[in-house]
């Protein structure tokens, strides 16, 4: 039987799959697991990034920046030699002078770098940070999961009272509340290295016994480092895991109080919480709490949205003194597709305040400096000097949204004028150009006052 030819339709870059377009040796093209933000998607991007500033304001975190090129060995100090991430998912190389660096796969490890280095335990605790930048994974690329993806987040160092995680999970579901993702806190604890290491050696003798019946991923985890078998989403291991001790059942005295404690005060801020006796979290890093917020209906698949949690001894173990601290990451990419699968509506940016248009060559040589004067002067001032016909700029203001242009054409340009156009009305006026500046505020500041006395009288 002959075979038939299957064609496959091309993949298209978008915020789901970040898969390329076919291959072609004609352009260069976006690499796997890469994508662009297009202009029309940065409203998104733009509206999440000021809801965390604000937030980051009103709880007075600091931003701060760290590099995405980092040495390698502050990964595997601190993320664990062991972890898919370091293991298999950093982009590392050799730099010119021989030194191993990666890209940064997350942020809490650069953080508490520059935290020892910058010698910030002198500073009042806790020193309260926030940061926004790429981060990359080099992970088999599907529907939210690229290889650069962004991430916000942000990091209470020098704290260990159990409320500091409980604010930060209050702060975190109210970033998802005020954009409108309804979503639940999944929320663990995994208590300090001696109730791990107990725990580890109780889960190891469970999954040992039954070792014939895992995967061979969770076979191969199993000895290199069994929690991440907790991770595995086969059908059989799942069978397995759902009769294995649970961490939480196995903290010491100290640890179970901080964990109740945490819940309390999640209780007493009305936080939707569930307990999820197998969020461990991959990382070596992490200590006590962990949570992650999943959106509410989750399907169990590759959907939270953020996780974070303690991590007590990470200062320590970059060689700082021991800082208990604790963190939250939130992804931006799985954010902004969820606020268009529910079809969140961006406010619109306030339009430009008026719109430059010209006719001619002389025209358009004075609209330049008009445009850029009426800037320096607090006026917003757009324009299109790509198109000469008047109608095709009048059509972009008006898809602007502006409520007045300014017309510039030869006959002005002789008698030293210019048209003010209302956009609304239609109506247009002729004004001395020496006077633009003052008849134009004039107009702006009625229009502003007609529009707020309007809103006052919706709002009686
Ligand atoms: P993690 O610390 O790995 O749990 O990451 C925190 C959040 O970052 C996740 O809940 C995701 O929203 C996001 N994230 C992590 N890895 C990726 C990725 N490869 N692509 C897109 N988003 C990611």
């Amino acid at each position: 039987m002959p075979k038939s030819k299957v064609t496959k339709p091309p993949v298209k870059a978008d915020e789901k799959t970040a898969e390329p377009k076919k291959r072609s040796s004609k352009h260069p093209q976006l690499l796997r697991g890469m994508k662009d933000i297009l202009p029309e998607s940065q409203k998104y991007w733009n509206y999440v990034r000021k809801l965390v500033e604000q937030l980051a304001e009103d709880y007075t975190y600091e931003m701060i920046d760290t590099p995405i090129l980092e040495e390698t060995s502050l990964f595997t100090r601190s993320v664990g030699e062991n972890t898919d991430i370091v293991e298999k998912e950093m982009f590392s190389f050799e730099d010119k002078s021989g030194t191993n660096v990666s890209m940064r796969p997350e942020n809490t490890a650069g953080i508490v770098r520059a935290y020892i280095e910058h010698g910030m335990l002198d500073r009042p605790q806790p020193v309260r940070l926030f940061y926004w930048g790429p981060f990359f994974r080099y992970d088999r690329p599907q529907a939210g999961r690229y290889r650069q993806f962004h991430q916000f987040g942000f990091e209470a160092i020098g704290d260990n009272n159990p409320i500091i995680d409980a604010q930060l999970i209050v702060m975190c579901q109210s970033i998802y509340n005020t954009i409108g993702i309804p979503v639940v806190t999944q929320i663990n604890s995994v208590g300090c290295k001696k109730c791990r290491k107990d725990y580890e050696q109780l889960f190891t003798d469970y999954l040992s016994s039954r070792k014939k019946f895992l995967c061979e991923d969770c076979k191969r985890r199993l000895v290199k480092n069994p929690l991440r078998v907790l991770d595995c989403k086969v059908k059989e291991c799942k069978e397995i895991l759902a009769d294995a001790p649970h961490i939480v059942d196995h903290l010491d005295e100290e640890c179970k109080e901080h964990f109740v404690k945490v819940l309390e005060y999640l209780d007493e801020a009305d936080i939707a919480y569930q307990l999820n006796p197998f969020l461990v979290r991959g990382l070596d890093y992490y200590t006590r709490t962990t949570f992650e917020i999943w959106p509410e209906k989750d399907d169990g698949s590759q959907s939270a949205l953020g996780g974070g949690g303690r991590y007590d001894d990470l200062t320590e173990m970059l060689g700082g003194r021991p800082t208990p601290a604790c963190g939250f990451a939130g992804g931006v990419e799985r954010l902004v597709i969820s606020m268009r699968e529910k079809e969140i509506v961006i406010p619109q940016p306030e339009p430009p305040d008026v719109f430059v248009a010209q006719l001619g060559e002389s025209a358009k040589k004075k609209a330049l400096r008009l445009v850029e004067d009426l800037r320096i002067k607090g006026i917003r001032a757009a324009s299109n000097f790509s198109k000469e016909g008047l109608k095709y700029q009048l059509s972009v203001a008006a898809r602007l949204r502006v409520k007045f242009s300014l017309i510039l054409g030869q006959k002005e340009m002789l008698d030293k004028t210019i048209l003010l156009r209302d956009m609304e009305g239609g109506s247009q006026e002729v004004i001395d150009y020496n006077k633009v500046y003052v008849e134009l505020k004039n107009r702006l500041e009625k229009t502003k006052a007609i529009i707020q006395n309007r809103n006052n009288q919706i709002e009686e």
